[in-house]
């Protein structure tokens, strides 16, 4: 059987993690303990998540011309993500999330860089790409109007849109109404839907809810699509590896009720180990787990 072939249009981050036993106060300098350089960003994740899967992966994105941008694009190509559409910025850096973990709280600030000098004519240039595409995966680390020129092609084009609406902003009608899935967590939910009427879109939600799992509609009732109990090591990515496996699952022609259990098989795969990428299980791990 052919490859699903699946594009995500999305950041590309480097985190920087800090490991540390407090936070300093104001003016003071502390000794950490770890110091941790690891790919992130929720596209790129979520491009990771498919590949692992057994996709065929198309990356759209933007990255600094800097060291973390040839890392990150490294490391993409390590995962068998295609990355010729990942457009090298020369005024921005690479973005990053500068994360702080201390025993007591986490601490993040990201800068989006050359995350945010993506262009809708940067997605126009992809419009055969998309078209070619079973699935399209979208998040909301990019600016809108790009999210808003990828889910428009790929409608146009007749290709499957999942938007993973993360960081929740509320969103225009019009794009709730081109993309097919929207998979926000429960607190991402309320917000997305400030401007519009949820109920009209309900067929389109996913809400994916931890541990427990997610909760769909079908015919016009809510449906617990229920989680697997794993010992837990670290939940990060988990959000990014149920979505990459979500697409991977509907290009393969699952049900929605199917393609949410194997995704939730894949996320709970993922938090039995450290961090985003890191934990994203093959298609064979998947597999075997759910036999
Ligand atoms: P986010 O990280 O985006 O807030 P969730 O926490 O809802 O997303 O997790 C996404 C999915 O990952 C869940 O719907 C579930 O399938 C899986 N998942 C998350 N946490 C766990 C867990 N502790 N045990 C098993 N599966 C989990």
């Amino acid at each position: 059987m052919a490859k699903p072939v699946i594009t995500v249009v999305g950041s590309i981050n480097m985190d920087l993690v800090t490991i540390a036993s407090r936070f300093p106060s104001q003016g003071e300098t502390i000794l950490g303990e770890e110091f941790h350089l690891i790919p992130g960003g929720k596209g790129a994740n979520q491009a990771v998540a498919a590949a692992r899967l057994g996709a065929d992966v198309h990356m759209i994105g933007a990255v600094g011309k800097d060291a973390f941008g040839t890392e990150l694009l490294r490391s993409l190509e390590r995962e068998g993500v295609h990355i010729d559409n990942v457009k090298p910025v020369t005024d921005k850096g690479t973005g990053i999330a500068s994360i702080t973990i201390s025993e007591q709280d986490n601490r993040i600030i990201v800068v989006p860089g050359a995350n945010h000098a993506l262009r809708p004519e940067d997605i126009d240039r992809c419009e055969e790409m998309i078209a070619k595409s079973d699935v399209c995966v979208l998040q909301l680390e990019i600016p809108l109007s790009v999210v808003e020129r990828a889910a428009f092609l790929a409608k146009k084009h007749g290709v499957r849109v999942i938007l993973n609406p993360a960081p929740a902003q509320p969103l225009p009608q019009k794009l709730i109404e081109q993309v097919d899935f929207l998979t926000p967590n429960e607190h991402e939910r309320d917000i997305i839907f400030e401007q519009v009427d949820a109920d009209a879109f309900a067929d389109k939600v996913i809400v994916t809810e931890g541990a427990r799992g997610v909760t769909i509609r079908k015919d016009g009732k809510q449906m617990l699509i229920p989680g697997f109990r794993v010992p837990v090591v670290d939940t990060t990515g988990a959000g990014d590896t149920f979505n990459g496996a979500l697409a991977v699952a509907l290009s393969k022609g699952m049900s929605l009720e199917e393609a949410c259990l194997f995704a939730n098989a894949a996320a709970a795969l993922s938090v039995t180990k450290l961090g985003a990428q890191g934990g994203m299980p093959m298609k064979e791990e998947v597999e075997r787990f759910l036999k």
